[in-house]
């Protein structure tokens, strides 16, 4: 008799798990309370244009590599490897920086600001190779069975590493470049973890070595929500029914196990063991009624920055720009210190912007554009009001207007603006949280909430706020984390 496994979210940690699950010979159901699968990896589609609404690229495509090989599947999906990664432009810069993943190329990007570039960068990278290769089995990827089995593991990584968990990700770029520029490029992913570089530890350069050396960056061949389709596919093969609209509210036990789910609507939802992909912390909190999560605790934790997305459809193309565009200014120290805390004004942020259908033709009519910008603000226990989100995105399509030559606002067929209130009523995000729990040394690993949950022995955890972290691959990684976990609980099932 088969196992019946309930799968509550269908973000890419739920989607990997069912893929996992159910090949692995587990009925898999799923409930979601958005209208259509894909959690933050989704798709919005308005007035003949398509926007990814989130994810724009990814790094480490070979943990996806590694999904389809565990299900025994071909790859339902084309990745696309981007060189250059993406580009930089500075406030007041005429130019801007192509970042190239071939480094001499790059040198020339940089020769007129920073002296023997080409040396400086391939000794940083490899010590951040170093850090990577030597943490990646031991931290990353792998469950832990008690904060002291995950404190041992991390003894065990080589103590030349040390100082660099004592340095800040900017002492670390202050020790290799002289360039402002060269170092506010390469601090950038500490905003990915959720802190600044000022207080991100120097160890997490190692993801400068995994989007520069290791794999670099990917995007996916007809837009990224082809990587929810391409699953939800093979999901279909496998039988898993989906209900969408469907939002878990409350559960009921019996015997130290999950006996059901109830939805708002007072529908029962029973299985033999279950899976959460919502929010691992919130869930524990709201619908658990863990004391350790609760909001007063949750809002006393780190929290990744929240999303002000904006969408927009052209009735032209924008000439001369790269896919994948930094928009930077000159006050980074200050605006990283107080951006968590909205203690500066939005009037002239720092944003993203991806041109959507320049890889995706289909994305936008012929002859037309969709473009997706995105600006990282407070999240809502520091902002709570958005009545000015219209504001802030006008001030931002003014200010790439202007920093480019090109009239977005005048070219705007149609647009859609979402604010981290709207962000966390349809996923779930706390707070509009967008990557999720921050990742300081004190939230991941043994620290992190756990994929197996405290009190129910057949309930467990999926995604950004669980192990190993945030960010795409890491959520398949999770999948894999807490498949494993299910698999030693209850015994290997034979495959299909
Ligand atoms: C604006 C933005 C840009 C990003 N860009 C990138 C990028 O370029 N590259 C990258 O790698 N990562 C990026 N990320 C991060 C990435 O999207 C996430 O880390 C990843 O998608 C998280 O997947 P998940 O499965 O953990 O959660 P989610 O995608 O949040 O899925 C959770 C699902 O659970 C559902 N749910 C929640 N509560 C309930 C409930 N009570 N009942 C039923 N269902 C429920 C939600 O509706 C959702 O569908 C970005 C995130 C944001 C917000």
């Amino acid at each position: 008799m088969s196992t019946k496994v309930l799968i509550i979210g269908t973000g890419l940690g739920g989607l990997s798990t069912a893929l996992r699950l159910s090949s692995k010979g587990y009925e898999v159901e799923m409930v979601e309370k958005y209208h259509q699968a894909g959690g933050r990896l989704n798709l919005l589609e308005k007035d003949g244009f398509k926007f990814d609404m989130a994810p724009t690229f990814f790094s480490m495509s070979y943990e996806f590599e590694e999904l389809i090989k565990d299900c025994k599947i071909d790859m339902p999906f084309e990745f696309v490897e981007l060189d250059p990664l993406y580009s930089v432009h500075f406030e007041g810069d005429k130019r801007s920086y192509l970042i190239y993943k071939n480094l001499k190329k790059l040198a020339i990007e940089f020769q007129q600001i920073e002296p023997d570039f080409e040396k400086k960068i391939e000794k940083f990278l490899k010590a951040a190779g170093e850090i990577f290769h030597d943490t990646e089995d031991i931290v990353i990827r792998r469950n832990f069975d008690s904060l002291t089995q995950y404190l041992f593991k991390l003894s065990t990584v080589p103590i030349k590493h040390a100082p660099k968990m004592f340095r800040s990700m900017w002492a670390e770029m202050e020790r290799n470049f002289e360039s402002f520029e060269v170092k506010v490029i390469f601090s950038l992913v500490g905003f990915f973890l959720g802190a600044t570089p000022f207080d991100t530890p120097a160890v997490y350069t190692l993801l400068n070595y995994t989007e520069m050396v290791h794999d670099g960056y990917h995007n996916v061949k007809g837009g990224m929500y082809k990587i929810v389709e391409g699953i939800l596919k093979e999901l279909d093969k496998q039988q898993v029914k989906i209900h969408y609209n469907t939002e878990i509210t409350s559960f009921s036990s019996e015997d130290g196990k999950v006996s059901s789910f109830s939805d708002s609507c007072g529908k029962e939802w029973k299985a033999d063991q279950f899976v959460v992909n919502a929010d691992a912390a919130w869930f524990r909190g709201a619908i658990m009624k863990r004391a350790a999560f609760s909001e007063r605790k949750l809002d006393a934790k780190k929290w990744t920055l929240a999303p002000l997305t904006i969408y927009l459809g052209l009735d032209i193309k924008v000439p001369d720009m790269y896919h994948h565009n930094y928009f930077l200014r000159r006050n980074f120290k200050e605006y990283a210190e107080k951006i968590f805390k909205n203690k500066i004004k939005l009037d002239k942020p720092y944003y993203y912007v991806n041109i959507q259908s320049m890889h995706n033709p289909d994305y936008a009519p012929p002859g037309k554009e969709s473009i997706f910008i995105l600006c990282p603000v407070p999240d809502l226990r520091y902002k709570p009001d958005w009545s000015d989100d219209h504001q802030i995105a006008d001030g931002i399509i003014q200010d790439l207007s202007e920093r480019t030559g090109f009239d977005f606002r005048k070219h705007t067929e149609t647009r859609v603006i979402l604010n981290p209130e709207q962000w966390q009523k349809m996923f779930g995000l706390y707070r509009g949280s967008g990557l999720g729990l921050a990742h300081d040394l004190n939230q991941v690993g043994g620290f992190r909430p756990k994929n197996k949950d405290e009190t129910f022995k057949n309930l467990y955890y999926v995604g950004a706020s669980t192990v190993p972290g945030t960010g795409l691959p890491m959520t398949v990684i999770s999948s894999r984390l807490v498949t494993e976990r299910i698999q030693k609980d209850n015994g290997t099932l034979s495959q299909k």
